[in-house]
């Protein structure tokens, strides 16, 4: 149970005043909360969103010594009221009034004659803050920013924080409904280390989060000010903590040695048409070795791509099978587990290991007998989707868990995944060459094992950009390498608002080509149905058709190693990561590849520098990090695709030392304190709870 103390923050947005139904849908909106059976917005949510900047209404030089322009504060005494002439309402209603060093007009449109009078009553000295606007030597402002009388002074922000909106959402009631958040925050017992405190300077959470919200200084909402260091620190610890706990309590509960004789995986190299390179051995090896242990393993094989990572997951099954287990091995596609279903079967079943494939497709009697199979333990290797975990697939002994391409389920399944309470070790398998700082924030602290170098025999790609006008050109060029024997990709473009459009411009293009190649051209895209999916897959690997018209769903890991042409229609529309990964498709057999991008000018500064670093590099960590400088770092991890909200108040460009100190932090804790129940521990539970990392709870309580 969520202790009571952080009732307020998880409070609807909807009790704070000014803040009705249509607000709040405004508000989850803004905060990214909507979404099928999401609850509204909480106060905490709302607290957490750090204004983008400020406006500065210190600057109080008197009437006479204001700029034109310039937003300034001023303390008036009012003199006189000029109300708009009844029935002409354009003309507006002015307030006379002076200070020391001259005379202004307040000028207001459209006004309420009584609440000006109200507000400013002849006589009376007030506080107004806006834009400062001189006319033929007269000063004037319209529709001033704030008004307050002396006694409110303190009210009228000099240093106003200005936040993100969205269309609907005014400023005022934004900004209102802050400030009363504010109001309602307890303060909470100290969850940092007193040491770590005094060195980073940091405010306590509370007053961190007031500081951001009521800055005395622009630099206050600054990334690197105490106030924003110290609340990204809270964010990263959370993460840090969730993960660590998850780790810790999920190797706990595994704590079983997979012995092996080496045998199955000698057959298995035996079997195999190469030789392993030496980071696959080393791979193999680490991930033997920590199946040995009565620990769970949890570890990430990143490789880029064609690095050769399925033999290596497909060694550490055979490994489990020695030891007498069952492994699964899941892939975020069907395409793509049923290509490695094709790989991976003909070489086990050559070290007398069974292997079966189990997606959404497989129905009735054939489904019934895998279920079986499983279940009896005949089946040894069991390849699919999540239809493998998330339906009634019960097994003999799954001892292994290998996922494939990662970052395409996020980190949110996982911990689904290992809440569940199957623990067997896991293997994560992924292309995306992650820095380590995203390795840290999304799997905390992993063991990982990476494939540096290409299998043997990969010649490089060259990569061209053709603008669309050439089209002609490249038909040509197509009709060329077809008569040479080549297999060409043909990508076409990603449509970011419909599939539908995505798919309707993938047919026009197949279309087109079509009476140009004949028999020769075949088709494939997410709409089709598995049957014609693997048909257009099968035909164009044994070379029936010869052009693959693809939208996106080739994406990740399809593997036709003698196809060494892609093109990539609309290639400034892709990000770099996905444009690495197709790329990927080629270059995968032992003749020269081409990638050549097709774009449509007049490009964008991004899109240009995109375009750039694919013709400069083949290395993907090297392209990993363009895309962080160029991208931001969410969308790296696909965090979009899954829904997985990202991080509110750090940046791992901003603050990625702090990152480093959480983590080593949340391991620390763990080990002095692995149920957290000591003070501290119980401060950092407020923690979790407040960053909604309730799921780490959950596995405290499991145990
Ligand atoms: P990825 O890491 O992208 O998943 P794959 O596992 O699909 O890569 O391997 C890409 C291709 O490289 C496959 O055709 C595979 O058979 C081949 N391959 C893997 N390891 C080696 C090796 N050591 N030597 C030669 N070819 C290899
Ligand atoms: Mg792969």
């Amino acid at each position: 149970m969520r202790p009571s103390l952080l009732d307020p923050f998880f409070a609807s947005v909807r009790s704070l005043s000014g803040v009705g139904p249509k607000v709040a849908v405004l508000l989850a909106k803004l905060l990214g909360t909507e979404g099928p059976g999401a609850s509204e917005p909480r106060v905490g949510q709302l607290l957490f969103l750090p204004p983008h900047s400020v406006i500065d209404r210190r600057n109080r030089p008197g009437i006479a010594f204001a700029q034109e322009g310039a937003i300034v504060t001023l303390e008036v005494r009012v003199d006189r009221h000029q109300p708009a002439p009844r029935g002409r309402s354009n003309v507006p209603h002015r307030v006379f009034c002076h200070d020391d060093t001259g005379e202004i007009a307040l000028v207001f449109f459209h006004a309420q004659q009584p609440w000006l009078e109200r507000t400013m009553p002849v006589g009376e000295t007030v506080i107004v803050s806006g834009r400062m606007e001189w006319f033929n030597g007269r000063a004037s402002m319209v529709h001033p920013d704030h008004i307050a009388s002396i006694e409110d002074a303190a009210s009228l922000p000099l240093v106003e924080p200005i936040y993100p909106l969205t269309s609907g959402l005014s400023p005022k009631t934004l900004t209102r409904a802050i400030r009363e958040a504010l109001t309602r925050i307890p303060p909470l017992p100290e969850w940092v280390e007193p040491a770590l405190l005094t060195r980073e300077r940091f405010l306590s959470h509370e007053e961190a989060l007031r500081t951001l919200h009521q800055p005395e200084e622009p630099a206050d909402i600054a990334p690197e000010s105490p106030a924003r260091r110290r609340l990204a620190y809270d964010e990263f610890l959370a993460g840090q903590l969730a993960l660590a706990l998850v780790r810790l309590k999920t190797r706990k509960l595994s704590g079983r040695p997979l012995d092996g004789d080496g045998r199955l995986v000698n057959q298995v190299l035996e079997a195999l048409p190469y030789s392993l390179t030496h980071s696959q051995q080393k791979a193999v090896e680490d991930i033997i070795t920590d199946l040995k242990q009565p620990e769970r393993m949890l570890r990430l094989l990143q490789g880029d791509v064609g690095s050769g990572k399925t033999v290596v997951g497909l060694l550490a099954m055979a490994h489990a099978a020695e030891a007498g287990g069952q492994s699964a091995l899941m892939a975020p596609t069907e395409v793509l587990a049923r290509q490695h279903y094709a790989t991976i079967a003909p070489i086990a079943e050559k070290a007398g290991l069974r292997a079966a494939l189990l997606t959404g497709r497989e129905k009735g009697r054939e489904r019934q007998q895998i279920l079986d199979d499983l279940k009896s333990g005949d089946i040894h290797i069991i390849i699919g989707t999540h239809a493998l975990f998330q339906e009634k697939v019960e097994y003999h002994d799954l001892v292994l868990t290998i996922i494939d391409e990662q970052h395409r389920f996020g980190v949110h399944q996982r911990l689904q995944l290992t809440a569940k309470g199957t623990a067997p070790d896991m293997l994560v398998m992924t292309a995306t060459p992650i820095p380590r700082t995203l390795v840290l924030t999304a799997f905390g602290d992993m063991d990982v094992s990476k494939l540096t170098e290409k299998p043997a025999g990969r010649r490089p790609i060259t990569t061209a950009t053709i603008p669309m006008e050439r089209m002609d050109e490249l038909v040509e060029r197509m009709r060329g390498a077809i008569a040479d024997g080549q297999k060409i990709y043909w990508i076409c473009p990603l449509v970011e608002e419909s599939e539908l459009v995505e798919l309707t411009s993938a047919e026009e293009r197949f279309q087109s080509l079509q009476p140009i190649f004949g028999e020769q051209i075949g088709l494939i895209h997410g709409r089709m149905s598995g049957a014609e999916k693997d048909e257009a897959m099968r035909a164009f690997k044994n070379g029936e058709t010869r052009i693959l018209i693809a939208t996106t769903v080739i994406e990740v890991g399809v593997d036709v190693p003698d196809a060494t042409v892609i093109v990539i229609e609309h290639a400034e529309r892709f990000g770099l990561a996905q444009l690495h990964q197709l790329r990927g498709r080629v270059g995968r057999g032992d003749k020269p590849s081409t990638c050549l991008l097709l774009y449509k000018g007049p490009l964008g500064e991004v899109s240009r520098a995109r375009l750039q670093v694919m013709r400069e590099t083949e290395d993907g960590f090297r392209i990993a990090e363009e895309d962080l400088k160029l991208r931001g770092e969410g969308e790296l991890l696909g965090t979009r695709q899954s829904g997985t909200p990202g991080f509110r108040l750090a940046s791992i460009e901003a603050h990625g030392d702090l990152l480093e100190v959480a983590r080593k932090d949340a391991r620390l804790i763990l080990e002095r304190d692995p149920d957290l129940a000591s003070e501290r521990g119980t401060a950092l539970r407020l923690l979790l709870y407040l960053f909604g990392r309730d799921e780490a709870v959950r596995l405290l309580r499991a145990g």
